[in-house]
């Protein structure tokens, strides 16, 4: 409560008056610390993404650097695995951009979802088709089992094959050579029921809660896999907006599923 007690207001005979004032001012105090909280989170999503831009854009830096410097000492071959470095880190760029001016149009609201009734089995089997090289370059086995009767939903068909993208996309960047990637639709009462299993090295319990946050990524020890860490975090938000929910259950060593709840278009 602010208090605001006047000087002498005014004085009788007997007595001096003063004027108080009491103010409830919770609802001002929340917003005040909501917006704060809001700023804070602001500097510290700029803070990390100008970190994450700095690590390519530097190897970029130091091998063009290098190339420009020491072209006529080094042999071709070293040449060209600078050039192809350089692409690669040009490519996580271009794809870390990508992800970041997606992830903050969602946050202030700036994507404009076209919604519309859609049958998703079209949607998601195009998504598959899409991934199909990937997987065979790989020799993981991508599997798509629709049940009927598939009933429709109302969505955006960009975003929901952004959604199907980032989630199989990381089942077949994670599952090792061989694996298999089974995603499947079905439906419930409510609900269409969207899940993709692998059978990769699986996500440790205690990271499982932050997979969703911004820039998070398990630490591995071996090969470095691309990522940007921004993937699931636009799958949540994405399907925050459609009235959805994600879930994923991970068996390390043995198992990851993602299952994408999404509700049903209700016929009149
Ligand atoms: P990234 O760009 O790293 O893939 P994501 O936000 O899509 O970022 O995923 C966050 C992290 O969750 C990944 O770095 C990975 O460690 C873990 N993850 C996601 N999907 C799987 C999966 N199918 N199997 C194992 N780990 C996964």
């Amino acid at each position: 409560i602010d208090v605001h007690i006047s000087s002498a207001a005014f004085t009788t005979e007997n007595f001096r008056c003063f004027v108080g004032i009491f103010r409830d001012i919770t609802q001002q105090k929340r917003s005040d610390r909501l917006v704060s909280e809001n700023i804070r989170m602001k500097n510290d999503f700029i803070s990390t993404v100008s970190h994450e831009l700095r690590t390519p854009l530097f190897s970029i830096l130091g091998f063009t650097g290098t190339l420009l410097r020491e072209q006529d000492e080094l042999d071709r071959e070293t040449r060209m695995e600078f050039i192809s470095i350089i692409h690669d880190e040009s490519k996580r760029l271009s794809a870390l951009i990508e992800d970041v001016l997606m992830i903050s149009r969602i946050d202030s609201g700036r994507v404009s979802y076209k919604k519309s009734e859609l049958d998703p089995s079209i949607t998601v089997s195009d998504v598959c088709r899409s991934l199909k090289i990937r997987a065979d370059e790989k020799n993981i086995d991508l599997r798509l089992r629709v049940c009927a009767p598939m009933e429709h939903i109302f969505a955006d068909q960009d975003s929901l094959k952004q959604v199907a993208i980032n989630i199989i996309g990381n089942a077949l960047k994670f599952t090792h050579s061989g694996g298999v990637v089974q995603v499947r639709l079905s439906c419930d009462a409510q609900s269409l029921l969207f899940s993709v299993e692998d059978n990769g090295p699986g996500i440790p319990a205690e990271d499982i809660e932050k997979i969703f946050e911004k820039f998070f990524r398990v630490e591995r020890s071996g090969e470095a896999v691309d990522g940007t860490g921004l993937g699931l975090s636009i799958v949540k938000e994405i399907v925050a907006d459609h009235d959805g929910t994600v879930e994923v259950k991970s068996i390390p060593n043995q198992s990851t599923v993602f299952l994408v709840r999404l509700p049903l278009l209700m016929k009149p």
